[in-house]
């Protein structure tokens, strides 16, 4: 891959999970044939604000392309160019000059998607050529919700540089984490395997833990009251951390202990 030259820094241009990596074998969703995905698609979130991935200027907008619906295509200084697809709104012109991270519209479902996302690519030259100049967007971008995934599958015992960047080892440690808990081993980490892999990391009782503060007595009842008493009594919450943090199975074993022994 020729990655010389580069001097643009590109930063993740929505939030939300990607739900589809670029992939030269993909069967798309559609069709069902083997068609190459040119891009990263990354999914639905609270906040559906596309933004420009790096400073440049728009070259080209397009609207309702009957596959790639309302599209902007930002040209970046080192002639690389950015392309955002299947956008709900768009709120830039032609011609005009845009910072990183600036607001370029808003993600949606128009031309050829199942539902709402960002579509988006980085051309090392005019898009989309052939789209042999195409490179994988997700080695370009330090993404938040990637150092998350790492960090917490490294808790999981993985061996991942948290770098934020979604590349072949991460893509590995998701597939294998997927294959051990009956999940879909697509190495995407989409919401049930991103919930799976937070559902399987051991959990630290103590006052770190914001979750664990002492109850309001307005709002909880006495038997919750008296839970709470009995584990503290019994050092789980003193402040100091058990000597080896608990999985969620022990931690629902002392919950038990306390409903058996409220029970009594
Ligand atoms: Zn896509």
């Amino acid at each position: 891959m020729e990655t010389k030259g580069v001097e643009v820094v590109f930063t993740k241009p929505c939030y939300g999970l990607i739900t589809s990596l670029y992939n030269l074998e993909r069967k798309h969703p559609i069709t069902g044939k083997v068609q190459p995905h040119w891009g990263v698609d990354y999914g639905d979130d609270k906040d559906n604000t596309i933004m420009a991935a790096a400073q440049g200027v728009i070259r080209f907008i397009g609207r309702g392309h009957k596959s790639a619906g309302n599209f902007i295509i930002i040209k970046h200084s080192n002639g690389w160019e950015t392309a955002y697809l299947h956008l709900a709104s768009i709120s830039v012109k032609v011609g005009q000059s845009v910072g990183q991270g600036q607001k370029i519209g808003v993600k949606g479902m128009t031309g050829g998607a199942t539902g709402i996302h960002l579509h988006f690519e980085v051309s090392t030259s005019t898009w989309p050529g052939k789209y042999k100049n195409n490179v994988n967007p997700v080695l370009y971008i330090d993404d938040p919700n990637v150092r998350e995934l790492q960090r917490n599958l490294n808790k999981l015992g993985y061996k991942l540089i948290e770098d934020g960047i979604y590349g072949e080892a991460t893509i590995h440690a998701v597939k294998n984490f997927q294959s051990k808990n009956n999940l879909l081993a697509d190495g995407v980490a989409g919401h049930l395997t991103v919930a799976s892999i937070k559902k399987a990391l051991p959990i630290h009782i103590g006052k770190e833990d914001p979750s664990m503060t002492e109850p309001n007595v307005n709002i909880v009842s006495p038997s919750h009251k008296e839970a709470w008493e009995w584990a503290k009594e019994e050092g789980y919450l003193n402040g100091e951390r058990p000597k080896e943090p608990l999985t969620r199975e022990q931690f629902a074993t002392v919950l038990k202990r306390v409903h058996d022994k409220l029970s009594k």
